[in-house]
C-alpha cells in the first residue's frame, strides 16, 4: 500500500501494520486514531494491527459514539478523544503495549536519562501515569491530564500513549523510543547507561531551536 499523508483509513491501515511489523503492538493489543473534518477515526476493538481492513477502521464523535462503520471502536477511544479535546495540534494517536518500552513502565520507572542525543533533542522525560483500569474513564482522565504538559506518556503495568501532528510522525517518536530503550537495556547489561552531560543536553537542544 502506498503511504499517504491526508489522514486518511489507508493511512492507518498502513501505520498498524508497521506497528506490528515492528514489535510495538504484538497480538490484539494497541490502538491508533486520527484526527479528521468529520471526527475520530479509530481502530476497532479486539483487531490485530497487522490483520486490519477498511472495515476495522471507525468513524466517532469526541463522545465515543459511532458516526461510520459495523464494528466497535477500541475500547480506549475516551482516551484518545480526550486527548484530541485537550490538544489542537495533535492529530494522530498511537496507544501500543510495545514489550521493550512497556519494561519501563512495569518498573514504574519513568524515561528521563539523556543517553542518546536525539532523544536529548525531544524529550526531558517521558512520565510515567498512575494505573487505572485499561479502557477506564479514569485512565481516560489522568492520560488527557498530562497531555497539557507531554506528548507522549508511559502507562504504568500497561504501555505508551503518544501524539503527535501526523500518524508518520507518531511512528517515527516511537520507534526513537524503543530504539532508546533497547540501547538503554543493552548498555546496562555492559556495565551501565551513562548520561549525556547537562553541556552536551543543552548543546542538543540549542540545535533545535536553530532549526
Ligand atoms: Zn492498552
Amino acid at each position: 500500500m502506498e503511504f499517504n499523508q491526508k489522514g486518511t483509513k489507508e493511512d492507518i491501515l498502513y501505520w498498524a501494520k508497521r506497528l506490528y511489523q515492528k514489535n510495538m503492538s504484538p497480538s490484539t493489543s494497541g490502538n491508533i486514531s486520527l484526527k479528521t473534518d468529520k471526527g475520530i477515526l479509530i481502530s476497532a476493538s479486539g483487531t490485530c494491527l497487522n490483520d486490519m481492513d477498511e472495515n476495522d477502521v471507525v468513524l466517532i464523535d469526541y463522545n465515543g459514539n459511532l458516526i461510520e462503520g459495523n464494528k466497535k471502536a477500541s475500547s480506549e477511544k475516551i482516551m484518545h478523544s480526550e486527548i484530541y479535546t485537550k490538544r489542537d495540534d495533535i492529530n494522530a494517536i498511537i496507544h501500543c503495549h510495545c514489550p521493550v518500552i512497556t519494561a519501563f513502565a512495569v518498573a514504574h520507572q519513568e524515561i528521563n536519562k539523556p543517553i542518546l542525543p536525539d532523544f536529548a533533542l525531544f524529550y526531558d522525560e517521558i512520565p510515567l501515569v498512575p494505573y487505572y483500569c485499561p479502557s477506564s474513564i479514569e485512565l481516560a482522565e489522568a492520560v488527557g491530564k498530562y497531555f497539557e504538559k507531554y506528548n507522549v506518556v508511559l502507562l504504568k503495568n500497561h504501555g505508551v500513549v503518544l501524539g503527535a501532528d501526523t500518524l508518520q510522525n507518531a511512528f517515527y517518536q516511537l520507534e526513537m523510543i524503543r530504539a532508546y530503550c533497547e540501547t538503554y537495556f543493552g548498555a546496562e547489561v555492559l556495565g551501565g547507561a551513562r548520561a549525556l552531560s547537562k553541556k552536551s543536553v543543552s548543546e542538543i537542544k540549542k540545535l533545535y531551536i536553530k532549526k
